[in-house]
């Protein structure tokens, strides 16, 4: 291709054609191999290369240094027939790594995290049930065996044929079992052609006819992604205001010019709502990309991008990296959404790393929200970024109405958290035909498991974490480490029985009271845990849709995007959650939170009411919420910040020292506390604990870099590490502008 500069002949520069070959591995640079005769090579081919005893994937990255003498240099072993990697593609691995201070092999892992995709895609061999056909004399049938043969008695009702490897894994039993049967004459083989994309999405469909509002913020979307060239675009307005159908108008123009859309959403697992819009507005579906995709989707979804076949691809934050050959345009929906920000691995915020993408690769970019970050407001403010605004909902539903319930006057029985005015608000709503939901942003029965006797709490042993009871599945369980035990009949710290007591609520707690003040009302929760799986979700979300449940417990998996045209009434369970707590980001998250979960209420033709008990009344995210008065809450949020020299006015870095063993952790932390730089304007607090100081049996300390907001804080951390010596058994991981502290 045209980008990719000029071949790398072997045959033409004889011994001395060499590359620099990027291995998706944790290494500093790319090594050079030399170009065998007859191959031809150019910037970002992907080729297999010998590392060692073994072979490796990797990308050429450019011409070879030339630091080894060619003699010694290893061939490449051969050339993957994919499109190269673009020169956009390769920058942007770059920059990713310069940026979260990762290396590039790790960050190029993320974009080669399939390698199969890039072999042509043979026919899989796959199992019907064979009909009729009886075990041989002596065959025994083992519970595994019969639990394939019965996932296989459903799809002679018409689902498709499996391969083993789905079988074991329904089934839960190993791949033997399935090839034991099939040995033994009770399975049908069957070849399954690699499976080709469906139509795509057609731009040329007719959307709905857009209110003048939206029409005017279409058209200004349209124009820059027509044009072409970086820009990033806020897209501000009210839940329900028709955002999405501004958006697509967006990504129809991208496609109408042969390039490609990518939309980032925060949670795709949740967003089945979004799939069925996408597919009624575009005729045919999106590409996915998220955690839940199959080894064969994700290979077929990965090959068909590189290829350019995929015309839109709608995933979760990992989807920044796949091969995309031309984008067109970005889109990053619920912009503000904490999910956004990976913590594990390569430590990146989603949202900051496609505003980069967008300027590399030289196209528009639109973050949407109805309760922007404060990052992106300050940059919108202050005229870095331009933007839209949709102040109205679509077709005149009216936003609703905010009571803040106080929890001091109107409280609620012992033992139950319903306050009297929400109870009466629900028997209003339900004796309306309306629905309800009841929001609390904690999973389980109980957050806290106390001995009433001598007050021992339940703690996770490997994590400073509390156990949550969750009361249907029976256990304890961590939130962290994802730990579980059983319920202890009696204290393990003084031995008493029947003394254990359930402090506080989770949503099971919540149906629980529901159930006894309502019997006759269809309720249930939605939360992360009670649903397995996108399909249960969407068929919890249609169910809500179509009015079969009355109530719903929900946690945050509620709050996202859904749109519910009978809801009206929402009961906030807690509305102070999350503002306890030390973090710089509480205020600002708890608000969006609330704003978006509120937004759920009176989206149809009903208007809608919100009821948040709180203790709290008089705090401005409260106020500001009761009195719809977003822009002041964000103006004050950002006086504090600024006078703090916090971000986005002031930058962060963090450093995480973990270990299992403390006195070394902490040795280290103390180490990096000494050696960290000074000066007038960048100060280092810590060594702390960290958030969670003890997390999955690790023990943690934080260092917090605070700097001037012009200030390229990674080469003060670079030096600042390189004058501490880390033992091999410690990590420090680095958190640029991390999210929460
Ligand atoms: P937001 O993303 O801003 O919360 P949505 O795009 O979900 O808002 O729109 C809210 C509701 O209004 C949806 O049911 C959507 O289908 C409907 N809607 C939005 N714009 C239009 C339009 N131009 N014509 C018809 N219905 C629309
Ligand atoms: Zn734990």
């Amino acid at each position: 291709s045209a980008s990719s500069g000029p071949a790398l002949q072997g045959d033409l520069l004889g011994a001395e054609a060499r590359v620099a070959v990027l291995l998706p591995l944790p290494l500093r640079e790319a090594y050079d191999y030399r170009v065998p005769d007859g191959m031809a090579l150019v910037p970002g081919d992907v080729v297999e290369v010998p590392l060692g005893p073994r072979r490796v994937i990797g990308v050429v990255w450019g011409p070879g240094a030339g630091t080894v003498e060619s003699g010694r240099l290893k061939a490449v072993v051969r050339r993957f027939d994919v499109p190269p990697m673009t020169e956009v593609g390769r920058r942007f691995i770059e920059w990713v790594a310069a940026y979260t201070m990762t290396l590039p092999g790790s960050v190029l892992r993320m974009a080669m995290s399939v390698p199969s995709a890039l072999e042509p895609p043979k026919p899989t061999l796959a199992y019907l049930r064979k009909a009729d056909a009886e075990p041989p004399p002596g065959f025994k049938m083992t519970d595994p065996r019969k639990r394939v043969l019965a996932l296989l008695d459903d799809t002679l009702a018409g689902g498709p044929p499996r391969t083993p490897g789905e079988l074991a894994e329904e089934a839960g039993c190993g791949v033997t079992v399935v090839r034991g049967l099939a040995e033994a004459g009770l399975l049908e083989p069957v070849l399954l052609e690699p499976t080709t994309l469906g139509r795509p999405p057609d731009w040329a469909r007719p959307g709905p006819s857009l209110s003048a509002n939206q029409e005017a913020a279409a058209e200004d979307l349209r124009a820059r992604v027509g044009t072409g060239g970086y820009s990033t675009v806020l897209l501000d307005g009210v839940t329900g205001s028709g955002k999405t159908e501004v958006y697509y108008e967006a990504i129809a123009t991208a496609l109408k010019q042969g390039k490609q859309a990518l939309v980032l959403l925060p949670e795709i697992a949740l967003s089945a709502q979004w799939l069925d819009r996408f597919a009624k507005r575009f005729g045919a579906p999106p590409a996915e990309w998220h955690s839940e995709l199959t080894g064969a989707q994700r290979r077929d979804t990965w090959r068909a991008i590189a290829k350019g076949e995929v015309p839109v691809v709608v995933g979760a934050r990992s989807a920044l990296f796949l091969p995309y050959p031309d984008l067109g345009v970005i889109v990053v929906d619920e912009e503000h959404d904490s999910a956004y920000k990976q913590e594990e691995g390569a430590i990146y915020h989603a949202r900051d790393m496609a505003v980069a993408r967008a300027h590399l690769g030289g196209l528009p970019i639109v973050l949407v929200s109805a309760t922007p970050s404060l990052e992106t407001k300050v940059n919108a403010d202050s005229h870095r970024y331009a933007r839209i605004e949709l102040p109205s909902r679509h077709g005149g539903a009216v936003l609703p109405d905010i009571d803040l319930i106080d929890l001091r006057r109107d409280r609620p029985p012992a033992r139950h958290w319903l306050a009297p005015s929400v109870r009466k608000a629900l028997t209003e709503t339900l004796a309306g035909g309306e629905q309800a939901m009841l929001f609390l942003n904690r999973r389980g029965y109980a957050p806290l498991t106390l001995c009433r006797a001598c007050g021992h709490r339940m703690q996770c042993p490997n994590c400073t974490a509390w156990l949550v009871e969750h009361r249907l599945a029976r256990k304890l369980q961590c939130h962290h480490c994802g730990l579980q035990q059983p319920l202890p009949p009696s204290c393990p710290s003084c031995g008493e029985e029947g003394t254990m007591a359930a402090c506080g609520p989770g949503v099971e707690r919540i149906a629980e009271e529901v159930a006894e003040l309502y019997p006759d009302a269809r309720a249930a929760i939605m939360a992360s845990d009670t649903l397995f799986g996108p399909r249960a979700i969407q068929e919890m979300v249609r169910k809500i849709g179509d009015h079969e449940l009355d109530i719903v417990i929900g946690t945050q998996v509620m709050a996202k995007g859904h749109h519910f045209p009978m809801l009206t009434l929402v009961g906030v369970v807690d509305a102070d959650l999350g503002l306890n707590g030390g973090d710089l980001r509480a205020a600002e998250r708890t608000y969006q939170l609330l704003h978006q979960v509120a937004g759920r209420a009176g989206r149809g033709e009903r208007p809608g009411r919100v009821m948040l008990q709180t203790f709290m009344p008089e705090h401005p995210v409260m106020q500001a919420l009761a009195a719809g008065d977003r822009d002041g809450f964000y103006q004050l949020e950002a006086e504090m910040r600024q006078e703090a020299g916090m971000p986005p006015f002031g930058r962060l870095a963090a450093l995480i020292v973990s270990g299992e063993d403390p006195t070394l952790v902490d040795r280290v932390a103390m180490a990096l506390g000494r050696a960290a730089p000074r000066g007038e304007t960048v100060h280092v607090l810590g060594p702390a604990p960290a958030p969670l100081a003890l997390l999955r049996g690790r023990h943690r300390r934080r260092l917090l870099l605070k700097a001037p907001r012009a200030t390229q804080v990674q080469p003060l951390i670079a030096d600042w590490l390189s004058r501490v010596e880390i033992p091999p058994s410690i990590r420090v991981q680095i958190d640029v502008d991390p999210y929460s502290f």
